[in-house]
């Protein structure tokens, strides 16, 4: 007789993981018992040593798909003689947000249900079990147990009842159980509120979205926008009202044969798909897909994702044909979570709403990703995710990190865990500032977070800045964007020693005043100093100049080729634009009027992007470089020359000769498709050197990729073997976002380290 003790942390709750425990153990022939205590699940068991082990080689395999573990350990116990296997009652002392796991996509098994017409829950649009269902987002308090989330207001019937109680049941202590006799119900009302009377919702909201109608219909995390993905009439229609002119939608798919009608995609993309996360997923588009073009607009790339909820199943099944599925917003303000909200906001967008009953109590979008290598590569992280934490290497004083204004997110820091909040957005406008601010206090209370420190950024103008003298912490730290990137990716992938951090980005406030972007740092630990960056360059108009690329063009131009060859090639290059608002450009530039300095590889992308005939106006955040991105040809055409200097003791990467090329093969009329590819080549030999050259003297091995411009994966995948043939080992983001939805992270890690050291 021997016995042992496993301790298992990571997303281990409300997963089904002790029922799994208690299946397995019996299955083995031992006794003992599981339980649930703060941020971990320990099991005891006793028997013989063959029994013991046949358990441990079954374990990490049949783990349940929604669980993951992040630390496993076990030790030796002494027997007790116990007979039998038991779960055992919730230790509800001291459990935090750790217990609350993401929600989840609905499992085979409850699909089969669905589909069963023998089975009670058939084409009931709300089932779920322990392996699968919505979590994070009915939560009103804790500990999380039915009463203390919005299932509350659904009383189990008998059945359901059975099912809950019974630890051998795959509905063993699921929250949100239901069926159609006691759980949550689907209602329709008309774009101007009013009820429209049916008894097939599902049926009725389908027909709609067929006849070309929007269709507001409240999900998981909110409200969502359904459009039928192959009319372009209704999508414009649906741009037109929700003023968002071209930024790509994500399209929700039938199932993955449909997928494969639409995108290009790996069986590392399908397991993406089909994880119980279900985030939407950018890949490759297929010329002749049935998607309708103003989906992408331009973009050669889709985001796809697969239904993830019964509901949008049934939906799905009902319309057989791809739905766009866009959050339920007017531009710049969050997701609309309730009934009424919704239909005061998205009146005169939504000209059908299919409502349910069951309160959304955490507001949260779909999370998009890419995939780097066979991993998932987080563009915004949200539902699926969110709060699963971020495990750390080791364990830190509690803290806060803010976040910065764009793509906001802010994390909690506590002993070895990170919990980053859902993407909130944009902190300019008042709806946006308002959920921050109840999010925060959220994550605050369900953490019983008592931060000693807050770290903000260094941009005095930002939202997150100001907040932070209420954000109810002993001490203030700011630290420079860029850095945040850096120990962001450190924090990401639990690296403590040397290594160059290289942060390519859009624009963070420097430390010298100038606007930072193309960053190179020297890391020895938990100490990163500023060892390079791409050279500077005027940036004229600060906003006017993000959303018009061609003035920045305009700028670089003007640094390499001189004002009066610079006036003529943007005549030449922009025929859009009049000859006197390039003069007044280079007047400003010529007078230092309203220019700063930057560093910033994005407004380096946005020039050539501009300089190729892709984007000289831009009307989202980024689109200048995905159009960039995604005109690069797949064979190699060359590269263009640049150098590196040293500067002030700054290793600076100069690209004048990298832009003299690309202008002359603009205007040589060579395609944008090989011009874009030999920038891509030209710009990752570029960060290759530089940080090969930065490894070599600081006696460096890692190099560490972090900010926005490394969503480009063109950029990405040419530096990974670019370093790699250099002997040096990258790593890259696989947990948060690298862009600035990552920056919580490395704030809070580097708070936490300055309170850790005194
Ligand atoms: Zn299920
Ligand atoms: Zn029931």
């Amino acid at each position: 007789m021997a016995a042992i003790e496993i301790t298992a942390r990571g997303v281990v709750q409300g997963v089904g993981f002790r029922p799994f425990v208690h299946r397995l153990a019996s299955r083995c022939g031992l006794a003992g018992w599981v339980e649930n205590t703060p941020g971990s699940v320990v099991l005891h068991l006793e028997g013989d040593a063959a029994a013991l082990s046949r358990f441990r080689a079954l374990f990490g395999p049949e783990i349940p798909p929604a669980a993951r573990v992040t630390r496993l350990s076990v030790r030796k116990a002494a027997p007790t003689g116990v007979a039998g296997f038991t779960i055992r009652a919730s230790r509800r002392d001291g459990i935090a947000l750790s217990t609350i796991p993401p929600d989840i996509a609905t499992c085979p098994e409850c699909l089969r249900e669905l589909a069963d017409p023998a089975d009670r829950r058939h084409r009931y649009p709300f089932t779920n079990c322990t392996n699968c269902g919505p979590r994070f987002t009915i939560v009103t308090s804790l500990p999380y147990d039915r009463e203390r989330t919005s299932m509350a207001a659904f009383p189990l019937c008998a059945a359901c009842r059975k099912e809950y109680a019974d630890p051998t049941d795959r509905r063993f202590h699921a929250e949100p159980n239901a069926c159609p006799a006691c759980g949550p119900r689907l209602s329709v009302r008309g774009g101007d509120g009013a009820t429209v009377e049916t008894d097939d919702p599902i049926g009725t909201a389908a027909a709609a979205i067929l006849g070309g109608s929007i269709v507001a219909v409240r999900g998981l995390g909110g409200f969502q926008l359904a459009v039928d993905a192959t009319n372009d009439d209704a999508i414009r229609v649906l741009r037109k009202r929700k003023r968002r002119e071209e930024k790509p939608f994500a399209v929700m798919f039938r199932d993955i044969g449909s997928v494969r009608v639409a995108g290009r995609i790996t069986v590392a993309d399908e397991a993406i798909l089909h994880s119980p996360r279900a985030p939407v997923l950018l890949v490759p588009a297929r010329p002749r897909s049935p998607l309708a073009p103003s989906v992408s607009m331009g973009l050669p790339t889709a985001g796809v994702f697969l239904p993830y909820t019964p509901l949008h199943r049934m939906l799905l099944d009902r319309a057989d044909r791809p739905l766009v599925m866009t959050s339920g917003n007017a531009a710049d303000e969050p997701i609309a979570i309730g009934n009424g909200e919704a239909m005061s906001r998205l009146r005169g967008i939504a000209d059908l709403f299919l409502l349910h009953d069951r309160e959304v109590v955490q507001r949260s979008d779909d999370s998009v990703v890419r995939r780097v290598g066979r991993g998932i590569y987080p563009i915004r992280r949200a539902r699926g995710f969110v709060p699963a934490p971020v495990t750390l290497p080791r364990s830190f004083p509690d803290v806060v990190g803010l976040g910065g204004e764009m793509k906001n997110t802010f994390c909690f820091l506590k002993g070895d865990a990170a919990y980053l909040s859902q993407h909130i957005g944009d902190l300019e406008q008042a709806p946006a500032r308002d959920f921050y601010e109840e999010a925060y206090r959220f994550f605050r209370r369900f953490l019983d977070a008592r931060p000693r420190a807050a770290c903000h950024d260094l941009h005095p103008a930002y939202f997150t800045t100001a907040f932070a003298e209420r954000a109810g912490a002993d001490r203030l730290f700011g630290l420079q964007h860029h850095k945040a990137h850096i120990f962001s990716a450190l924090a990401d992938n639990g690296f403590d020693g040397k290594a160059v951090g290289v942060a390519f980005d859009g624009t963070g406030y420097g430390e010298d005043g100038a606007v930072w972007g193309g960053e190179f740092f020297a890391v020895d630990g938990m100490d990163v100093r500023r060892a390079g960056h791409l050279a500077y360059f005027p940036l004229p108009g600060g906003d006017a100049a993000v959303r018009e690329p061609w003035r920045t063009a305009l700028s670089l131009l003007r640094t390499t080729l001189g004002a009066a060859e610079a006036e003529s090639a943007a005549r030449e290059l922009f025929p859009g634009i009049s000859g006197i608002s390039i003069r007044r450009v280079l007047e400003a530039l010529e007078k230092k009027i309203n220019v700063v300095p930057t560093s910033s590889a994005g407004r380096l992308f946005d020039a050539v992007s501009a300089i190729c005939g892709l984007c000289v106006r831009s009307s989202y955040e980024g689109q200048a470089p995905m159009l960039l991105e995604g005109v690069a040809a797949r064979a190699a055409a060359g590269t263009y020359p640049f150098t590196l200097a040293e500067e002030g003791g700054q290793l600076t990467i100069d690209w004048s000769e990298l832009l003299r090329g690309t202008v002359a093969d603009a205007r040589g009329r060579l395609p944008a498709k090989t011009i874009s590819r030999k920038f891509h080549d030209t710009l990752a030999a570029a960060v290759v050197a530089a940080a090969s050259l930065l490894a070599e003297s600081g006696g460096a091995r890692h190099v560490v990729l972090s900010g926005g411009v490394f969503q480009n994966v063109t950029l990405l995948s040419r530096v990974l073997s670019g370093l790699r043939s250099r002997k040096l080992s990258p790593l890259i983001h696989r947990q948060v976002p690298a862009n600035d939805g990552g920056i919580s992270l490395g704030q809070a890690y580097y708070a936490a380290a300055q309170v850790a050291g005194g």
